[in-house]
């Protein structure tokens, strides 16, 4: 095969690595550039939602997740003073998936197990220390100037998927709009080995309050025997080691949880928080998927999984190009069906999300804790509420678009 029938990716997070083995399971050779010297670790994504799951099944990979997983079953929506308003059972979506559930995995480990899996496949290329600087396109195909320890080298491949997160150098490339905004706090991310399960709570729980409010869900951790990650806002204009000061994380669990001694606080990491989507995911033999097409804060746990579906989606298509003969035109059609639902669901939802949590307006929250309530006692709201917080819906609306 010639260079011009070989796909680049930039960026070797989930959805690079996730458009990667799509793309070698059909036999079509990729060059993936990371710029990074290894795949990062640091504690975001941890939740996997059943259409993500359907698609990893498809392909054999599901069981390995299972395998280093751990199964949410039901998780809680609590308020920090009155405590737990409804339990959420998946099990509800037993007729509308394999996979009537959460897993919690943390995204690094989806990383190495694709990484893995890409050993079997020959003809590809996975390039740390290779970041993707600027890219051309011509005719035949595209070019990427990348930076490297050895000098600035050029790349050429047929097409170019961006996966190379927020600040994507694809995406700029490409010229397209970014529009939306960036929240006033940043999200704080406490991690502690002490076990809230034994206090009643659920795998996954979000907390509500007016102003601290706090998402905390259990992943397996390095020595896969739990990790609990709280997640609280934090004031964008203190220092980081203000935030970060033992006292002040001990007081902001103890706060909502409190206990004899001080937590084991293992990592504390913090995040900018932003709503945005490309304004097209496509310009000629560029494209974008995962967080260079679209960002929004993590209440919900659907940035990394929506990218994984663009991922599938995409290379599917590039597929049916490059070996069927399609027409490029299905490209387009990647961004109608991804950006539509990235605006209508991810982004909504998300907003809804961060907007109910921290609710400051009293009879506007117990409105809602009504609305919750209502939802869990009634088996048939309870499924159409779980089919779009699961990711169902979206995927549905997705394939229904031309
Ligand atoms: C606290 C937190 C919790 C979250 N929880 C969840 C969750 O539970 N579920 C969920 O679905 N999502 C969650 N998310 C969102 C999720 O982390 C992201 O959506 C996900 O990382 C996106 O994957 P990606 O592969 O598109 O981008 P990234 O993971 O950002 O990977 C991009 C890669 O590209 C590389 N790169 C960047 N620029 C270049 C360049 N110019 N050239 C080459 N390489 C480059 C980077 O080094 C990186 O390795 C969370 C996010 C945060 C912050």
């Amino acid at each position: 095969m010639s260079e011009l029938d070989r796909v680049l990716i930039a960026g070797g997070g989930p959805v690079g690595f996730t458009a990667a083995l799509n793309l070698a399971r059909r036999g079509i050779p990729f060059t993936l550039l990371e710029g990074g010297d290894r795949i990062f670790d640091d504690p975001r994504a941890g939740t996997i939602h059943p259409p993500t799951l359907e698609m990893f099944e498809d392909i054999g990979v599901t069981k390995l997740f299972m395998e280093r997983g751990f199964i949410v079953n039901n998780y809680h929506y609590r308020d920090r003073r009155q405590g737990l308003i409804a339990d959420f059972d998946l099990n509800v979506l037993k007729d509308d998936t394999p996979f009537p559930f959460r897993l919690m995995l943390e995204q690094h480990k989806i990383c190495y197990i694709l990484r893995d899996l890409l050993k079997e496949y020959s003809g590809n290329e996975i390039l740390m220390q290779h970041r993707v600087t600027k890219v051309e396109q011509d005719g035949s195909g595209v070019t990427a100037t990348v930076e490297t320890p050895d000098g600035e080298k050029t790349f050429r491949g047929r097409y170019i998927i961006g996966c190379d997160g927020g600040r994507s150098q694809v995406r700029k490339s490409m010229g397209v709009k970014f529009d939306g905004f960036t929240y006033g706090e940043r999200f704080l991310v406490l991690s502690t080995r002490y076990d809230f399960g034994k206090a009643g709570y659920a795998i996954t729980n979000y907390i509500a309050d007016p102003v601290e409010w706090c998402a905390m869900f259990k992943v397996p951790g390095n020595d896969e025997k739990g990790m609990w990650r709280v997640v609280f806002p934090a004031d964008a204009q203190a220092a980081p080691e203000t935030i970060f000061e033992e006292a002040s994380v001990q007081a902001r669990i103890q706060g909502f949880h409190p206990k004899d001694g001080p937590y084991d606080v293992v990592h504390r990491n913090l995040y900018d928080v932003h709503q945005r989507v490309a304004s097209c995911y496509r310009n000629g033999r560029l494209l974008i998927a995962g967080d260079a097409a679209h960002i929004n804060n993590p209440l919900g746990g659907m940035g990394m999984n929506f990218g994984l579906h663009d991922a599938f989606n995409l290379v599917d298509k590039l597929g049916r190009i490059m070996l069927d003969g399609e027409s490029e035109d299905i490209l387009d059609q990647y961004d109608r069906q991804r950006r539509t639902v990235a605006e209508e669901y991810l982004q909504r939802q998300t907003i809804e999300n961060k907007k109910n949590i921290e609710q400051k307006d009293a009879a506007a929250q117990e409105k809602f804790y009504d609305e919750l309530r209502g939802i869990v006692a009634d088996r048939s709201k309870l499924r159409t509420y779980l089919r779009r917080v699961a990711m169902i819906e979206g995927i549905e609306r997705a394939n229904s678009i031309t």
